[in-house]
């Protein structure tokens, strides 16, 4: 490392937030996993935009930081076309104006991205104080490898959908992180367990909160856990390992293909099971065939 990068980390100085838009990371759970950086900028802010203002507001007033006479300007995805424009402006007269979504790092499933799109747009200058974020927290926690992961965000609604989109993520490398509402739970564990076959999975919930638990197991078990125990309470984060290099059963395979069958021709079905299962294309087509 340079010398002059080693002194910015080992200065503590103050944020010197810069004109420009500044998306704060704020805390998922615990109200003390806010950075000085994020405390800072909040305080020196001549703007504030937030997904929600009364987050916004308990946040500050937890941490001892009064509005004053700034504005406080709601920012969130039914309302963007309107606020971006005066932040915008804002921002080309110099001001330095920061985002907050409800919890964690904006962008990351929260709205921010094209506010962040449209100050890069406008040439304007984009910074961000680095924080909390439930995927990374979770994928932290989980065991599962983590050298390569995919972010998939939520998952539709309906199971249909829900499983085509699982199907887009079965042969992505690495382990895959999905965010989940915990009323869907079991019904999601059991679409990733079609679509993905066995692998070694985790669900992390209430991270940093009172009741913080990660649940680790055959993606399988976890399924009939939260089928048998019903909806649990809170937040959740669900990740699936890599695809081991063990072959999937014959019974594993027959489900994906019934499964891929009802939605997709049989050529498609085995090449999308082929690829999920990590098969040779060949011995599946033929399964598929027989299955007809
Ligand atoms: N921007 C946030 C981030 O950086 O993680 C994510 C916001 S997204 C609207 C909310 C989802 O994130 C929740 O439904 C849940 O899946 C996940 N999440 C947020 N906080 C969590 C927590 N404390 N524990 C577990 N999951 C959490």
């Amino acid at each position: 490392m340079a010398p002059s990068d080693r002194s910015d980390t080992t200065k503590v100085s103050k944020s010197q937030l810069k004109p420009g838009l500044t998306l704060l990371a704020t805390p998922i759970g615990n109200a003390r996993d806010v950075t000085l950086r994020s405390l800072d900028a909040l305080r020196d802010a001549d703007i504030i935009a937030c997904e929600d203002t009364r987050m916004a507001r308990r946040l500050m007033d937890m941490h001892g930081i009064s509005l004053g006479s700034r504005p406080l300007i709601a920012y969130h995805e039914h309302n963007a076309a309107q606020a971006t424009p005066r932040l915008l402006a804002g921002i080309a007269e110099g001001s330095r104006v920061v985002y907050l979504s409800d919890a964690g790092t904006p962008i990351v499933a929260d709205p921010g991205y094209r506010l962040a799109k449209a100050v890069i747009a406008e040439g304007g200058a984009l910074s961000a104080t680095p924080g909390p974020c439930a995927a990374i927290m979770a994928l932290t926690l989980s065991g599962l490898p983590s050298d390569r992961f995919t972010f998939g965000g939520f998952s539709p609604n309906r199971s249909g959908q829900r499983q085509n989109f699982f199907r887009e993520f079965a042969a992505a490398p690495g382990t895959l992180i999905f965010y989940e509402s915990p009323r869907r739970l079991a019904a999601s564990l059991s679409d990733m367990f079609a679509i993905f076959g066995e692998r070694d999975a985790a669900v992390a919930r209430e991270l940093s909160k009172t009741f913080e638990e990660v649940k680790r197991g055959a993606l399988s078990a976890l399924a009939q856990n939260y089928a048998d125990a019903g909806a649990p309470k809170g937040e959740v984060v669900v990740l699936v390992g890599p695809a081991a290099h063990i072959a999937p059963t014959g019974e594993v395979l027959d489900n994906a293909l019934r499964e891929a069958m009802t939605e997709m021709s049989l050529k498609d079905a085995a090449r999308s099971v082929s690829e999920a299962l990590g098969l040779p294309r060949k011995r599946v087509y033929d399964r598929a065939l027989a299955l007809k």
